[in-house]
């Protein structure tokens, strides 16, 4: 079952100073994360992002009867036999301290819970990696991740438990006989729930490669603006970050940082895939359904 999906709801604010609950649009929480709003009760700058009391996912029951999201660079997510250490170079290993240290390193590795949250959560995961983690031309995936329907969700909710690269020990989270525990988001999908699972509480996976093929419009060369890229490099460049700011200026602001720099044109890119590539990461957002619709097309995977 699909929750609705909407990159500008709303947010819930919670005070830290007065316990007053309120309700602000994404740009109030833009001006507030630059300091320039308050908590309307006590004027301090106490108030943070806080769950939506009436998120569907609070109901234990319906936990496993919704689609939940994950964006990977891997294409076999979630690894079966995941052998972090398979990677590791001679020399790595030798700089750890040897194969013990390696063994321990892995085991805790493979320790780690996954990861799934809403649809929206999922794309400003793969926005934040773009930008942070080098992955700037990574080919990404889009899993949509249905649970199994014996899923024990663990009571009430935790507050974010990463340390905003997913480093979450499953055990710590998620006692014996849970499967899943639900927790807040303040980086992705501010305020929405994630949840923290084993490899185990899934059932299948389908799987796109995102950005999805031919949602190109066109449009850009019908306006001449890609041809403009035939001009000498030095003003593509320009140009690219032009197009990029202009796609970012429609987004919700709380994205259009992110998009403006994974949208950004690098110099020998070839202009026509970049505008491809850039188009297609903007109908993520801004058209849901037809990755929901690419999505419906493909064979569940089973895990
Ligand atoms: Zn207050």
């Amino acid at each position: 079952m699909e929750r609705l999906i909407d990159f500008s709801r709303d947010r819930q604010m919670l005070c830290g100073g007065c316990g007053r609950r309120f309700v602000v649009d994404l740009d109030w929480v833009d001006r507030w994360e630059q300091t320039k709003e308050t908590c309307p009760g006590c004027g301090m700058d106490s108030p943070r992002v806080t769950l939506d009391s009436g998120d569907p996912a609070l109901d234990d029951d319906r936990v496993a009867q919704f689609s939940w999201y994950h964006t990977s660079t891997q294409p076999d997510w979630p690894t079966r036999a995941f052998d972090p250490a398979a990677v590791l170079a001679p020399e790595t290993r030798r700089m750890m301290g040897g194969e013990q240290r390696v063994s321990a390193w892995a085991a805790r590795q493979r320790a780690k819970a996954l990861h799934v949250g809403t649809y929206e959560a999922a794309v400003h995961n793969m926005l934040r990696r773009i930008r942070d983690q080098a992955d700037q031309r990574s080919q990404f995936y889009v899993y949509r991740v249905r649970l199994k329907p014996s899923v024990v969700v663990r009571e009430g909710w935790l507050v974010d438990p990463s340390n905003f690269v997913g480093d979450v020990v499953l055990d710590e989270v998620c006692p014996p006989g849970v499967d899943a525990a639900r927790y807040l988001n303040y980086h992705e999908d501010p305020g929405g729930l994630s949840l923290a699972l084993g490899r185990g509480a899934i059932a299948s996976v389908q799987r796109i490669a995102v950005p999805l093929p031919d949602t190109w419009d066109g449009g850009w060369t019908a306006t001449g603006k890609l041809a403009r890229f035939m001009q000498p490099p030095s003003s593509r460049a320009v140009l690219g970050r032009e197009l990029g700011a202009s796609l970012a200026g429609r987004l919700p602001v709380n994205l259009q940082d992110q998009f403006a720099s994974a949208a950004a044109f690098a110099e020998g890119e070839d202009p026509e895939q970049w505008a491809r590539w850039t188009s297609g990461l903007f109908d993520l957002i801004d058209d849901p359904t037809r990755v929901l619709a690419a999505l419906d097309q493909q064979d569940p995977r089973e895990v």
